[in-house]
């Protein structure tokens, strides 16, 4: 049924919730940690630290080591030294090392999401129902494919790569550690990886896992720092691989820094991706998937679908029923269980979104906003939506990393395939139709390392994830997420 929009409006609800807060007390915050090199926790050599706060108090919530190129040399030759060993492994005993992390996880998950929500700003209910059950489904699958990697598809008897420096974001902390880790160690390779320096706490705690699973000392390093720590740790010259998660300037820099060195690298970087809902689309899904796509995080989504593309005879339909839908969100306390938006991960994120909105009205959009107070304290973006929006006008074209929506329109498919792929970046894109063969034509000619239908954001170990052009190359997750950490078997011609 093609939609009108003689539609009624939408219900919404007016009553007031009570507050349901998370306990706090579940967690106990260290005042200081050190770095995690050999299996234990070490002063940094050059007694530095930063500070870790609550982005949605400002509370300030830890001391953190700042690791310096002498603690990144210490890490790697941990990991050097431990990869003889891991690697020998059997992969059934690798594997039970990783089914022991991922039991971990979950015995532990209220503890990691408290922590997490706390450090990185975000509900409770992302990281109670997405961000830790996706770490530890991480761990389980690869603690499965840890004794089956002949049968991969990569050739008989696939070695490990060695020593893998692995640099991750803010916006998914525990997560991203896992898309990293899980696989690296399911394939035998040893691995130091730096957390981003605004979300250091949940990986220091898995460090802490690390020890209560036995794994071996220097199998998995945690370093703690900012992008000169990250700097450090892509220029040492005894890394086999390198995995980055991060922006496109700091990925172009690394590719630069490792071109001709042989060393393996996979990049994941930006994303701009079109999400978009032709006119036969169930509407009242499409308007949920809109809203996971882009409000999800708070925005914070290298894939998050933050151009939404809507056929032109729904267009005043969809965004009428948006803005309804939107205004049901509760904006405040990331521990409160109704939160659905909670707080800008920095001060510095939240300068680059005001700055980069801006220039979306000066463009000549339409701005429209989530009517809601904000708290006092801390940073904090209303859900923000631009129509009439130009192709070229940068918050179409540019990453916002924020809670900000910019709605295109299109009348054929052809022109919704030529607008999605005018950009940059090629991450993910999301179709909603009710046409099968439609879902699939667009597939075929989205440049998109990612098509979801009928659906947005989905995460599943068992899936691969990456990009084309500037979002990146190399997969994770899935069997070819395997790839990026096995160096081929050669094979006799
Ligand atoms: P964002 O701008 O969203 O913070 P970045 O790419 O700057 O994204 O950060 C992602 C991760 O990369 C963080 O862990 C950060 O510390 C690290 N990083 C930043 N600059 C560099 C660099 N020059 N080399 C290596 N890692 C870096």
């Amino acid at each position: 049924m093609t939609a009108t929009s003689s539609v009624p409006d939408l219900i919404t609800p007016t009553w007031e919730y009570a507050p349901a807060p998370e306990a706090r007390d579940v967690v106990t915050i260290r005042p200081s940690h050190g770095l995690f090199i050999g299996g234990e926790f070490v002063d940094p050599a050059d007694g530095g630290s930063f500070a870790t706060i609550s982005p949605s108090t400002e509370e300030h919530l830890a001391e953190v080591a700042l690791a310096g190129p002498r603690d990144v040399d210490r890490a790697v030759a941990a990991a050097r030294k431990a990869f003889t060993g891991w690697s020998k492994l059997s992969g059934t005993e690798r594997g039970k090392y990783l089914y022991r992390i991922a039991r971990l996880l979950q015995e532990r998950a209220r503890e990691f999401a408290v922590l997490e929500t706390l450090d990185n700003g975000k509900p409770i209910r992302e990281t109670r129902d997405v961000d830790i059950p996706t770490a530890a489904a991480f761990f389980f699958y690869h603690a499965g494919w840890a004794d089956k990697l002949d049968w991969a598809g990569l050739g008989p008897n696939p070695r490990s790569l060695g020593v893998a420096g692995q640099i991750i974001p803010w916006n998914f902390p525990l997560l991203m550690l896992s898309w990293k880790v899980a696989p690296a160690l399911a394939c035998g390779n040893t691995v130091v990886l730096k957390p981003a320096e605004t979300t250091p706490l949940t990986a220091l705690l898995f460090a802490e896992v690390c020890q209560q699973a036995d794994l071996p000392p220097g199998v998995v390093s945690i370093i703690t720092g900012a992008g000169e720590t990250g700097a450090a740790l892509t220029a040492h010259d005894d890394l086999d691989k390198i995995a980055f998660t991060g922006s496109t300037a700091v990925g172009k820099s690394i590719q630069r820094q490792v071109a001709g060195s042989g060393r393996r690298v996979t990049l994941e970087l930006g994303g701009k991706a079109a999400n978009i809902v032709f006119d036969d689309a169930p509407i009242d899904q499409a308007i949920e998937g809109i809203i996971d796509g882009i409000f999800f995080n708070q925005g914070h989504v290298c894939c998050a679908g933050s151009r939404l593309l809507v056929q032109e005879n729904v267009h005043d339909l969809v965004v009428d029923r948006l803005k309804q839908r939107l205004g049901t969100l509760r904006l405040g306390d990331p521990l409160d269980k109704n939160t659905d938006v909670g707080a800008v991960n920095s001060a510095a994120q939240l300068e680059r979104i005001t700055a980069l909105t801006d220039t979306g009205e000066a463009e000549g959009a339409t701005r429209w906003e989530l009517d809601c107070p904000l708290p006092e304290r801390g940073f904090w973006f209303r859900p923000t939506v631009f129509t009439d929006v130009g192709q070229s006008s940068r918050i179409a074209q540019e990453e916002i990393f924020g809670p900000v929506l910019s709605v295109l329109s299109f009348r054929t498919p052809d022109e919704a395939v030529a607008k999605a792929n005018n950009t940059p970046y090629g991450l993910s894109a999301g179709v909603w139709t009710e046409k099968g063969s439609r879902i699939l034509w667009m597939a075929d000619h989205l440049r998109a390392g990612v098509v979801w239908a009928n659906t947005f954001n989905r995460f599943d170990p068992t899936s691969p994830f990456g990009g084309y052009k500037e979002s990146g190359f190399g997969r994770e997750g899935g069997r070819h997420g395997l790839a990026a950490y096995l160096e081929p078997a050669e094979v006799d011609a």
